[in-house]
């Protein structure tokens, strides 16, 4: 006997993981440099030195049993510290150690913000496009999980579709900006106006409706685009981070959950979502990580590479005439598909060995999605593809 539920979800593969190994296939026939595999979010810049020498430092500076040791389940108060120390200076937000809590990445701040939040028959509206596991996070936490459509061709939030979706019901919202997959960020002007909705609606109701911010791209925008710390927009927000992307360390797993002090019921907020964690079986994030936090929470990526990417796919995919918002963040592009049926397009192109995402699960069928993180000889290569494909 096991649970029906959770077999279907570990059988029924995301179509990124499908693309990517059906790509690492092609590759082994073809030759990996004949496969434009344009599908899975995985960073293609190192991590700054400053990370690896941090690692260096503590492995030698740090007695061995402290470094490898459990931390308490909250992370350690130097991590807190760090990681306030740097959203003050930046933001003015007045964090404090007690209002972060250490998570291993952004994906299980997500769930166990989603179950601390999972009320009876509490629901969750997500805007669309929105990062598939949404769905199975926020349904496997015990939320109702509904879609708000998307505001295309812009990719910023249709206000009065997501009002005339919110019930008393509704907990919370989850926003993702810098985008994946649209790569679009919201603007002050889209946020203010957001949480105004909100304010209505949680006087109207009774009860606060949650903003839950999944910020992994925070740090990758281009062209100096603000990203608006939503705190200090809208009070109730609950910022879910990670440093997977930003100092590409996602296979290291950490990042932190910050409740506000001053959002409503900061404290049994924060301590539901303690409880939820340790409902997943969270014991800590990893020691050696945590440390690693506390000397480089003021680190930053090196966009060159992947402003250079981006550069060159819009300009090229453009100029052939593909459609698609202005990507001012994160490494992705979605894209209009030429015919209007992405899964159709993302077919066409596997035949040419050109692998992007359909849209569908993203909550967008019309469109596709290409991460741009990949060598640019690579963009090069399959520009012309990508051309003979909107020209048939
Ligand atoms: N949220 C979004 C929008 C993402 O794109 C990803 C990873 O790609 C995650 C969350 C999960 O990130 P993490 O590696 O920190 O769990």
């Amino acid at each position: 006997m096991y649970n029906e539920n959770c077999f279907q979800l570990g059988s029924n593969r995301s179509c990124i993981r499908e693309l990517f190994e059906y790509g690492c296939r092609r590759a082994a026939e073809v030759g990996r440099e004949n496969v434009y595999d344009y599908s899975l979010g995985n960073p293609s810049v190192p991590a700054p030195d400053g990370v690896n020498e941090a690692i260096r430092a503590i492995l030698s500076d740090t007695d061995s049993v402290a470094v490898h040791g459990y931390t308490s389940a909250v992370g350690d108060l130097a991590t807190r510290q760090a990681i306030a120390d740097d959203l003050n200076a930046r933001y003015d937000a007045g964090v404090k150690p007690e209002n972060l809590f250490i998570t291993c990445g952004a994906a299980p701040g997500l769930t166990a913000v989603f179950r601390a939040l999972a009320t009876e028959n509490a629901e969750l509206l997500a805007v669309a496009p929105f990062f598939p596991e949404y769905r199975p996070f926020a349904e496997g936490a015990g939320l109702k999980f509904k879609v708000v459509p998307a505001d295309v061709p812009a990719f910023q939030i249709k206000l009065d579709a997501l009002e005339a979706m919110m019930t008393p019901n509704t907990a919370a919202i989850i926003l993702n900006s810098p985008n994946n997959p649209s790569g679009v960020v919201y603007t002050r002007e889209t946020l203010e106006k957001l949480a105004d909705l909100l304010s209505r609606k949680s006087a109207q109701y009774g009860h606060p409706i949650y903003l839950v911010a999944d910020e992994p791209y925070r740090e990758l925008t281009y062209g100096g685009v603000e990203v608006p710390f939503l705190p200090t927009i809208y009070p109730n927000s609950i910022v879910c981070y990670s440093y997977s992307k930003s100092l590409s360390l996602p296979g290291e797993r950490i990042g932190y959950v910050y409740v506000p002090q001053n959002a409503a019921d900061s404290k049994a907020l924060y301590a539901a979502i303690a409880g939820s964690s340790r409902i997943s079986g969270h014991v800590c994030a990893p020691s050696l990580l945590q440390k690693v936090i506390a000397r480089c929470a003021n680190l930053r990526p090196d966009l060159e590479a992947y402003d250079r990417n981006r550069r060159m796919l819009y300009n090229a995919l453009t100029s052939y005439g593909y459609e698609m918002a202005k990507p001012d963040g994160a490494f992705y592009l979605f894209i209009k598909a030429p015919g209007g049926d992405s899964e159709a397009f993302s077919e066409k192109a596997k035949l040419k060995d050109l692998l992007v995402v359909p849209g569908t699960d993203f909550g967008c069928k019309e469109y596709f999605r290409i991460c741009y993180c990949v060598k640019p000889e690579m963009i090069e290569k399959s520009l012309p593809v990508f051309k003979a494909l909107i020209e048939e």
